[in-house]
């Protein structure tokens, strides 16, 4: 992109070590790093912290999403996007399975850096 620094991508090599190269999210490969954002998973706006473990490359596409919302919103909405069925919020899960109803696995998206074995900050689970 003509608008970032053309040292954008030695800046971020690390960030797209994190994943290989795909969004921490969907896990789409991205094609170049013009492709890839730097999301912070608990927002800056909710106490979410600067540094490298607060921070996953991001799709242009889940970022549009996400915005600055909790990672939680994100879960929803690709759940809806890529399962095209209605997404449970984690609360409602919560209180449905406390009512003795079960889920298959694939109910709940599971986001690509969960499929890695990440542990992020504080407070980005959800
Ligand atoms: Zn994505």
């Amino acid at each position: 992109m003509s608008h970032e620094p053309s040292d954008w991508r030695q800046r971020n090599k690390w960030l797209w070590a994190k994943t290989d190269g795909r969004c921490a999210y969907c896990g789409t490969r991205f094609a170049s790093y013009a492709e890839m954002t730097d999301d912070h998973v608990v927002p800056r706006s909710r106490g979410g912290s600067h540094s490298r473990t607060n921070r996953l490359p991001c799709c242009r596409s889940c970022n549009a999403v996400k915005g600055p919302r909790p990672v939680a919103y994100l879960r929803d909405a690709l759940q809806r996007r890529l399962h095209g069925r209605p997404a449970f919020t984690a609360e409602q899960m919560a209180y449905l399975e406390a009512a003795g109803f079960t889920f298959p696995a694939e109910t709940r998206f599971e986001f690509y850096w969960e499929k890695l074995g990440y542990s992020l900050d504080e407070g980005a689970n959800g």
